[in-house]
């Protein structure tokens, strides 16, 4: 199709209207617009267009904000053409358009649904013709939030088609766009067939199902009932699929249709949503979320088993599954746009943990999900706000109490009033190279503390800092201690890295050279929550670490538990053999120290002593000690 360039043209006569809307507006309090604009041919023209409807629409109608949404149609992906306006796209209202491009009739549809007296949306999609080609479909949902009459529900509906025709420079003079309250014709019948159902199965398609989603979820918010939403994908249809034909697999999503209509009530929505997959909304199952959750699961489950019965094709039967993800609504912190992604989440989840299962969608996972977000982003910028800081435990001689020197545990204030454990946040930050920015500014705070208590004369003997994984297989490892080591004026003799057996396992060659190299000017080694990892001795033996530490978990228990009181007895006989000092983590207890001390283990740190302290009360500590 050649499409000319539009010259604004009398043809269009529509102004008229266009005005005396304009005079009506300001009866309309808060306008929300939602225009979206399908057209398969996918053209930058279009992307002009509408830019101009968009500019024109807000100056003129004075609209509060106007949300666009363009797609256009590479048959499998649906590609926003609008980057600027993508982050005001809500990512669950994509149009499937294989459907509608079968379209040739130039009939019209216009959907005024008043939900109530004050808030009134409407719903239109328009047909757009050049000649007798429909060359495309625009989908506006308005929501007119004043005590409007329709009359001017119905003029505002007009100006938007004027506007349309009026921007519409593609076409030359035969564009149409369709905008009527007329009697239902045949045509019109069959245009409302093809923009909301699916043509092969007769079931409620994507657009519908969004438009009932949001209906359904308002209702039950009102009226205090809990529904659900069902997501189906079905198992092992793509084997059938590529197997034996296209033809046969529509075959079967047309019989997994009918059969999807058997089990819920009538009431109940169901969708499909494309390829195979299908969505059922339960609304309003009960007012009790508790037996709405086994309502659903007993329906679901009921689905899985109709649906893995066989297929009849030329005399053989074909089997196929399907996993379903449920979500309960309305929800806290839920909308309704939400719902349709969480129960592919967890359509997801059943898939994964071996298909013909069904899951609910867990809201304590995505809350742990947000949460983990939170801290990540405000982590981000915690050492730039000052909101680290370092405690020390101090660490002592088990046979006579001497100390023998300080672990520096990195402590956090967000905000300067919350604090987040560390169990919490060095997680977060493992997963990602912030640890390694967080890993240099303990060690460059530690150290500098370290000397500062040296010019005071508080003589601590050892520093001991933890350094990750992550961060110490980071290229740029050593000469980051060497450059804290220069700057701080910090003695490499008094510095002890503490490291987990991970660092080892997974690049042996490359640790063992890291740690030779800091080794040879003066640094030491302990591995740190000796016991709970791989504890490989092969790996230890190679190992030029000065010191193994005893996880916590082993000390807990003692006297109590035998077993734990004989690992650690092996760890020491064991350590001892190969030369490594141990310090048992964890000691609260005078019955625990007691027995270190009969297992003759070196060192202990432990509330028993002291908690972590501050700079400060650490250096008190250490003075009081030292008379
Ligand atoms: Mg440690």
């Amino acid at each position: 199709m050649i499409i000319e360039p539009y010259n604004m043209s009398d043809k269009c006569n529509m102004t008229h209207t266009h005005d005396k809307f304009i005079a009506k507006s300001a009866q309309l309090n808060h306008v929300l617009l939602q225009l979206t604009v399908i057209d398969w041919r996918g053209s930058d023209e279009f992307v002009g267009f509408v830019d101009d409807i968009v500019n024109e629409t807000k100056q003129s109608l004075s609209l509060v904000d106007v949300h666009i949404q363009l797609f256009t149609d590479t048959f499998d992906n649906i590609i926003p053409l609008l980057p600027q306006y993508l982050s005001r796209v809500n990512p669950n209202h994509v149009f499937n358009l294989t459907e509608l491009s079968q379209l040739h009739s130039r009939s019209e549809v216009v959907q005024i649904i008043a939900q109530d007296d004050v808030l009134k949306t409407i719903n239109l999609t328009v047909p757009l013709f050049n000649h007798n080609d429909c060359i495309g479909v625009m989908h506006f949902n308005g929501i007119i939030e004043s005590d409007v009459p329709s009359s001017t529900t119905l003029s505002f509906c007009h100006a938007i088609g004027s506007l349309i025709q009026r921007n519409f420079r593609l076409m030359d003079n035969e564009l149409r766009y369709g905008l009527s309250m007329l009697t239902a014709s045949q045509s019109q019948e069959e245009f409302h067939r093809l923009a909301f159902f699916d043509s092969l199965t007769g079931l409620a398609n994507r657009r519908l199902l969004n438009q009932t989603i949001e209906t359904q979820y308002q209702l039950a918010k009102k009226n205090q009932v809990v529904g659900a939403l069902l997501f189906i994908d079905l198992d092992f249809f793509k084997a059938i699929n590529d197997s034996l034909g296209h033809a046969v697999g529509d075959g079967i999503l047309v019989e997994v249709a009918e059969r999807l209509k058997e089990i819920p009530r009538p009431e109940d929505f169901i969708a499909r949503l494309g390829g195979d997959e299908f969505v059922i909304l339960l609304a309003d199952l009960s007012e009790n979320p508790m037996h709405a959750e086994q309502h659903a699961n007993l329906l679901a489950e009921q689905l899985i088993e109709r649906i893995s019965q066989p297929y009849l094709y030329k005399g053989q039967a074909l089997y196929i599954g399907a996993s379903i993800g449920v979500t309960l609504f309305p929800s806290k912190d839920q909308h309704a746009d939400d719902l349709l992604k969480q129960a592919d989440t967890a359509m997801y989840q059943a898939k994964s943990n071996g298909r013909k299962k069904v899951y609910f969608f867990d809201v304590k996972m995505q809350r742990k999900a947000d949460k983990r977000l939170h801290i990540y982003n405000c982590l981000k910028s915690a050492i730039a706000k000052n909101e680290l800081f370092l405690h020390y435990q101090p660490q002592h001689m088990v046979q006579n109490g001497e100390i023998i020197g300080v672990e520096a545990l990195v402590r956090w204030h967000l905000g300067g009033k919350q604090q987040i454990s560390p169990a919490e946040f060095i997680p977060i930050a493992e997963e990602t190279d912030l640890i390694i920015d967080i890993g240099i500014w303990v060690l460059q705070a530690a150290c500098r503390q370290f000397v500062e208590w040296q010019l005071q004369g508080v003589n601590v003997p050892q520093l001991s800092v933890n350094v990750s994984t992550r961060q110490f297989h980071d290229n740029n490892f050593v000469d980051s201690v060497l450059m804290v080591l220069e700057e701080t004026g910090m003695d490499p003799m008094q510095l002890n890295l503490e490291i987990t057996e991970s660092v080892v396992i997974e690049h042996a060659e490359d640790a063992i050279r890291k740690m030779t190299d800091l080794k040879n000017i003066g640094v030491s080694f302990a591995v740190d929550d000796f016991g709970v990892g791989y504890s490989s001795l092969s790996y230890l033996k190679r190992l030029p670490a000065n010191e193994l530490k005893i996880d916590r978990s082993f000390i807990q228990n003692i006297p109590y538990n035998v077993s734990d009181m004989a690992i650690v007895e092996a760890v020491l006989a064991m350590a001892k053999h190969m030369g490594f000092n141990v310090t048992a983590e964890g000691v609260e207890s005078r019955q625990q120290l007691e027995f270190l001390q009969r297992q003759q283990c070196s060192f202990y740190q432990g509330f028993y002593a002291s908690k972590p302290l501050s700079a400060e009360y650490l250096a008190l500590y250490i003075k009081r000690l030292q008379g």
